[in-house]
């Protein structure tokens, strides 16, 4: 097949602008001009139409598997109040048999007047007769009312769990916000949806990847019940997509098959689950990130560690000696330091000179660690994206200090490392023109002119790079994906507008027109 008459960024150092490629065998046979390939020989053309083609774009840190439970449960995303998602709730309390639990995710307190963490009450009164369950946006806190946490066992004397917090109010009772490890105790008594409905669920949550013009994710937590969906889907060849996922420590199950198995490729490699991932410490919006000083909005609260460095380092090394990735979420100063510390510790003890070590999020950084990312050999995998939905009020929580290390993406990026670029979503869209604009940007996208430290944003270059090639790397794929190199996959994205040229506010809207995932088109789209 022949893609030409386009502008083809290919990512390729050596090559990086042509105007035609050649594809065989779903892989890149030529990339060069026009003129150089033998037009008739062609079995099918793609005409670009002038437009410009980069390489297949790919989340480093994604969330299929909750994208997919999202679309079976309540969206409570975009309410500007405690009051709005009880609305909600009780609006689908209606329609559903009593008794049947009622999950759902999305809302976020700082979007609200007070920013003070809901309570039970509100959710009691638009649904007595169901157990409600409502995860934060971010994925670190979980909201309920009397009926989940009577299901879930918790009670006045529940014991906090190591990691976790059971919010009370004066009286000791539980208000209904559990965080970080608090919120398993619901997740155990939350029933799972059928294999079926989650199949489906799936595929319209990879549908949604598609039409915002990725190719593939980098998954920073599966389940087992998500991999066999993946798999059943795969197998009827019904995902168009690649999923490089990484096992859910916190999921033990997941993990301890896993850690007999081996790292597992799904078909011809499109899913593969070849890394582990563990989670330091909480996140900003809910005040779990582990800080070394406390949170300037809340003294005497320096976060949670959820995992102590000694463990991180065994599981390091015992993950590492089966043949997978480690992956760490690690947000605030502290927890980057100690996960950074476990690292060091674990290669002191079995050196391992390509272990492409990922921190998740590398959020908020002390002066002393930005480098230690290029002397240990670690990769940060950043989302662009929270940087410019935090700034409202990440300066509340961290103060003037500890932002300047805060979404340091040129301050990483002058030591040398490379930064795995990704969306998180569904704490965010999971657009990567969203991202690639936050990161050159570093401005929100509703239009208003206030940059936040331009100091730090990335090039458009770089950017692109962040959801290509550095991506490849930071999943050792760079043989097969990253770049429309001869011999690799051929992945790529028609593009409704150039990345590279347009007016900068114009790269939030762009959309993809054609998407190709190893040379099958699995998105075409007229722009009307
Ligand atoms: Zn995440």
């Amino acid at each position: 097949m022949l893609v030409t008459n386009g502008r083809i960024y290919t990512m390729d150092l050596a090559n990086p602008l042509v105007d035609t490629l050649v594809v065989r065998d779903g892989r890149v046979a030529f990339a060069g001009r026009r003129a150089d390939v033998n037009v008739s020989a062609a079995a099918g053309v793609v005409d670009l139409e002038g437009r410009a083609v980069v390489p297949g774009l790919v989340d480093a840190h994604g969330h299929l598997m909750h994208l997919a439970r999202a679309q079976l449960t309540l969206e409570a995303g975009g309410a500007s109040s405690e009051a709005e998602v009880a609305e909600r709730v009780a609006a689908r309390a209606a329609r559903t048999p009593r008794g049947e639990w009622l999950g759902g995710r999305g809302w976020d307190q700082n979007r609200w007047g007070a920013r003070q963490w809901p309570t039970k009450a509100s959710l009691d009164r638009a649904a007595p007769q169901h157990p409600v369950a409502l995860t934060r946006i971010d994925g670190h806190a979980t909201w309920a009312n009397s009926a989940a946490l009577a299901a879930a066992g918790i009670d006045r004397a529940t014991p906090e769990p190591d990691g976790g917090r059971i919010l009370k109010d004066a009286g000791g009772d539980p208000t209904g916000v559990l965080i970080d490890t608090a919120q398993r105790l619901m997740q155990r008594a939350e029933p799972r949806p059928t294999a079926e409905r989650f199949d489906q669920a799936v595929t319209e949550a990879i549908d949604e990847c598609l039409a915002a013009g990725l190719t593939g994710i980098h998954e920073m937590g599966v389940e087992l019940y998500a991999v066999a969906s993946y798999r059943r889907l795969v197998e009827r060849g019904r995902f168009p997509f690649r999923n490089y996922a990484a096992a859910a420590a916190r999921s033990e199950s997941t993990w301890a098959h896993y850690r007999e198995r081996g790292p597992e490729t799904i078909g011809d490699g499109r899913v593969a689950v070849r890394a582990l991932k563990l989670m330091a410490d909480g996140a900003l919006g809910s005040r779990g990130a582990a800080l070394h000083d406390a949170y300037c909005d809340d003294p005497g609260n320096t976060g949670l560690v959820l995992i102590p460095a000694e463990e991180i380092t065994r599981l390091t090394l015992e993950a590492a000696a089966r043949g997978f990735q480690v992956c760490v979420h690690a947000i605030g100063d502290r927890a980057n330091t100690l996960t950074l510390d476990a690292l060091e510790a674990a290669l002191v003890r079995t050196p391992h000179p390509d272990h492409r070590f990922r921190v998740e999020h590398a959020q908020i950084l002390t002066e002393r660690d930005i480098p230690r990312f290029r002397q240990l050999g670690a990769l940060p995998s950043m989302q662009a994206t929270h940087c410019t939905s935090d700034m409202e009020w990440a300066a509340e929580r961290l103060g003037p200090e500890r932002l300047r290390g805060a979404y340091a993406w040129r301050s990483l990026l002058a030591t040398g490392v490379i930064i795995a670029g990704g969306s998180d979503f569904p704490v965010e869209n999971p657009s990567p023109f969203h991202g690639i604009y936050a990161a050159v940007a570093r401005r929100p996208r509703n239009g208003e002119d206030r940059g936040w430290q331009p100091e730090q944003r990335m090039t458009r270059e770089e950017a692109v790079r962040s959801f290509t090639v550095w991506n490849a790397y930071a999943s050792r794929q760079e043989s097969e994906l990253g770049s429309l190199t001869p011999g690799k996959l051929a992945d790529l994205v028609v593009l409704s507008d150039d990345l590279f040229t347009c007016p900068e506010e114009r790269i939030p809207a762009i959309t993809p027109v054609l998407t190709m995932v190893g040379g099958e088109i699995v998105l075409r789209r007229s722009l009307g």
